[in-house]
């Protein structure tokens, strides 16, 4: 997880459709918890990590966007390992990696596809371009993009 720049020019194109989509499953108490931190990081993007078992995302983990930019986040490397420590005391595991787009659309930009090494985890982008936030998920592979089908669950 390396840095990600110009998360504004969403690459649209580069979305692959394929013929089934998978379902990724989010507990509705860290998906507010999720649109509640990119928020409150405005004018620059969030981002975390998200935490579960197999495809549930159980816990969330807000990380510092060390770069403070509008357009781009990285993550702090120490502060990465601590926390997939703690996901392991949990005995759960890294399935999801959240960022917001505070002006920009919900789909990944070529700098987040070129800096995906997670092909795994569930990327979800928080897009704030507009008064109600729209939430997206894709899994990225070999720098291609899939879409995913997001459940929220209520428990
Ligand atoms: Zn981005």
């Amino acid at each position: 997880m390396q840095k990600r720049k110009h998360c504004k020019n969403p690459s649209i194109k580069a979305v692959a459709e394929k013929g089934h989509k998978d379902y990724v499953y989010v507990k509705l108490s860290v998906w507010n918890e999720m649109i509640r931190h990119c928020k409150n990081e405005l004018p620059y993007e969030a981002c975390g990590l998200l935490s579960g078992r197999k495809r549930k995302l159980e816990t969330i983990w807000k990380m510092d966007n060390i770069e403070k930019s509008a357009y781009s986040f990285a993550m702090d490397l120490d502060q990465i390992t601590n926390t997939i420590q703690l996901m392991e005391k949990r005995k759960e595991s890294l399935t999801g990696i959240y960022h917001s787009h505070p002006t920009g659309l919900p789909y990944p930009s070529k700098e987040d596809i070129l800096n995906a090494h997670y092909p795994k985890a569930a990327y979800f982008i928080v897009s704030l371009a507009n008064q109600k936030p729209i939430v997206r998920c894709f899994r990225i592979q070999d720098k291609s993009v899939y879409p995913l089908l997001i459940k929220v669950i209520n428990e």
